[in-house]
């Protein structure tokens, strides 16, 4: 059930008419709770809130499915100047990057040219990245370009998403590399011949490899807002005596904050991942997609101009 609503939603606001009204309206209707803004001091101004009330922070230059190499390479440097900029003002920030922005679809070496640009100045930094999963015909090359990439780059990590029957020969191809692991349910509609259906499914597969991953001996970034959960996930680090050097908690700016208060209270690692950019739209979906109530909470700004301005 929750696969299909997450399929229609996808449908309805992938159809171009939606997408331009959304594209001019959208931020004002609700976007702007989960995007920070169009531009890196957008960005950089929220970062910054959140690092001074005790989070880690990644940002994401929105934009994938880059069909364009120079589009690609602006990509990369969009990150190159975002770090310069995040450093200039004393923020210490990690990336999440997506590899069809930086031309995954394009060419493997351009790709890996970007990427390794944007690795460069991560390094000099100081910064961490993490390589975003994006919808399943693409997991074989996102995770070429990680193995290729991750023996040079040792600060850099990649997401796998539960949902996926893919997933657990995955982690155990992965793991004697010990990498940093974002542990995800999974955000795009595939096919059950792909990814279970369930969401109960999802959750119970996604507890079952979070504990994989603790016991390889991986980095553990366990992303989710699910309150009950992380809550497992967090007894099964504490039984096993880890500390944040080996997992942390992470979730989307503007979901759940009062979890992530709560977590962060409790002396929790937290990053908080903070979107920019203008091409958010397609980003926006995911979020309307995985929780269609989100759909009611636009339709309700649409109406009330009040609640527009209260926020969601
Ligand atoms: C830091 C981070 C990075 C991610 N990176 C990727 C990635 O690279 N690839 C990928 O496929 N997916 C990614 N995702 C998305 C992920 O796959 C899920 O789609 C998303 O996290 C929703 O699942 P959940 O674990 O929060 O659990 P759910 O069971 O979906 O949600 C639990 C609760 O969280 C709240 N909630 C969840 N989603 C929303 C929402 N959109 N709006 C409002 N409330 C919500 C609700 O209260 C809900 O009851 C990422 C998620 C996070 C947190």
């Amino acid at each position: 059930m929750a696969a299909l609503a997450r399929a229609v939603v996808l449908k309805v606001f992938q159809r171009p008419g939606v997408r331009r009204w959304m594209e001019r309206h959208g931020m004002a209707l609700g976007a702007g709770r989960f995007v920070a803004g169009e531009t890196a001091g957008d960005a950089l101004r929220v970062a910054a809130g959140l690092l001074a009330a005790g989070r880690r922070v990644s940002l994401t230059h929105l934009g994938e499915y880059t069909s364009d190499a120079a589009a690609a390479r602006a990509a990369a440097d969009t990150y190159v100047d975002l770090l310069a900029a995040a450093r200039s003002r004393a923020l210490e920030v990690g990336l999440s990057i997506k590899l069809t922005q930086l031309g995954l679809d394009l060419d493997l070496d351009v790709c890996l040219e970007n990427t390794r640009r944007v690795l460069d100045a991560a390094a000099g930094a100081g910064a961490l990245v993490e390589i975003d999963m994006e919808d399943s015909a693409r997991v074989d090359a996102t995770l070429a370009v990680f193995q290729r990439l991750a023996p040079e780059y040792p600060f850099l990590g990649v997401c796998l998403q539960a949902y996926l029957h893919r997933t657990p020969d995955d982690i155990q191809r992965l793991a004697p590399l010990r990498p940093r692991i974002r542990l995800v349910k999974g955000a795009y509609a595939e096919p059950p011949s792909v990814a279970l259906q369930d969401r109960a499914a999802v959750t119970r597969r996604y507890l079952e490899l979070a504990r994989r991953l603790m016991d390889a001996g991986c980095f553990l970034a366990a992303a989710s807002h699910d309150g009950a959960l992380l809550r497992e996930v967090l007894g099964e680090a504490r039984r096993r005596g880890l500390g944040p050097d080996r997992y942390e908690v992470q979730m989307l700016r503007g979901i759940n904050p009062s979890l992530q208060e709560g977590l962060v209270a409790a002396g929790e690692p937290v990053r908080v991942l903070v979107v920019y950019g203008r091409e958010w739209y397609p980003w926006f979906v995911r979020r309307l997609a995985e929780r269609p109530a989100n759909v009611g909470m636009l339709l309700r700004n649409l109406v009330s101009p009040a609640a527009r301005r209260r926020g969601p």
